[in-house]
């Protein structure tokens, strides 16, 4: 191998082991069940899943993507996430070289990975991305390379106050305009606390330009995107799958929109 490969790809072989991770983590944390106990179970012959059945992607392949024991389809899911945190974990690291960036940004997109399954399959952002996420970017704003504490604390502050001002206003607008709606959809507020709490999350990693970045771009891409669809067949919007892909652009290329902006449309010399 190449030696200039080398960092990327033994990077790209952990983000695989952690995307089996986040596979169990985003499927388990949202109705609360433990990661440790009880071990990998085949969902429908409930049969153990040895460990040799169980690496990411490649058993998915040996194993013609069926079940050992009852021939069950393993939902594509599971490789694509495995693969999709794979490449994430690579790429990062391609970009920052092995350094203290390099593994601060790697863990922020796991989080926002975990959220997007979790947000998807349940609806649910579980308080240990959110939460202990934004304990981790607290954690790291002082690593080599880092925000700074002080943009991430200032971030974190930004994203939840920003968000829970945004549900708050969308509750009254909704009860204004079509009362009842929101029970009848079974919900309180416009907006689901673990939105608010995943933005804080968020901030503590981008800071306070980043999150409001990823506040405009999610919201953007939720109207744009999911709206439609979204009214069409009454479903729900997973908010946070929005925020979380809106998250890992402002990581990759914030900065860089953020100039563009500032000099292209505002007109600022930069
Ligand atoms: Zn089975």
């Amino acid at each position: 191998m190449d030696e200039a490969w080398l960092v990327p790809g033994l990077a790209g072989l952990c983000g695989l082991a952690v995307g089996w991770l986040l596979n169990i983590c985003s499927t388990r944390w949202p109705i609360d069940l433990s990661i440790i106990s009880p071990g990998s179970r085949c969902s429908e012959c409930s049969n153990a899943i040895r460990w040799y059945d169980n690496i990411p992607v490649l058993s998915w392949l040996i194993l013609s993507r069926k079940c050992r024991y009852c021939s069950m389809l393993i939902p594509l899911r599971y490789p694509v996430v495995e693969l999709t945190s794979g490449l994430l974990c690579a790429g990062i690291f391609m970009i920052h070289g092995l350094s203290w960036e390099a593994l601060r940004g790697s863990i922020f997109l796991f989080l926002l990975l975990g959220i997007s399954i979790s947000d998807a399959r349940f609806y649910i952002i579980p308080d240990e991305f959110s939460l202990g996420g934004t304990i981790l970017g607290l954690m790291m704003s002082f690593f080599p390379g880092g925000i700074g504490w002080a943009n991430a604390v200032g971030g974190a502050l930004v994203g939840y106050i920003f968000l829970w001002f945004i549900a708050e206003a969308g509750t009254r607008i909704i009860e204004k305009i079509s009362p009842g709606r929101l029970e009848e959809a079974g919900l309180d507020k416009a907006m689901g606390g673990g939105d608010i709490k995943m933005m804080m999350m968020v901030g503590s990693f981008v800071g306070i330009s980043g999150v409001a970045e990823t506040a405009f771009l999610g919201s953007l891409g939720g109207l744009v995107i999911y709206g439609p669809i979204a009214t069409m067949y009454k479903r729900l919007i997973p908010f946070g799958v929005f925020l979380a892909v809106a998250g890992a652009i402002t990581y990759l290329w914030g900065d860089a929109m953020l100039d563009w902006y500032l000099t292209r449309i505002v007109g600022l010399a930069v």
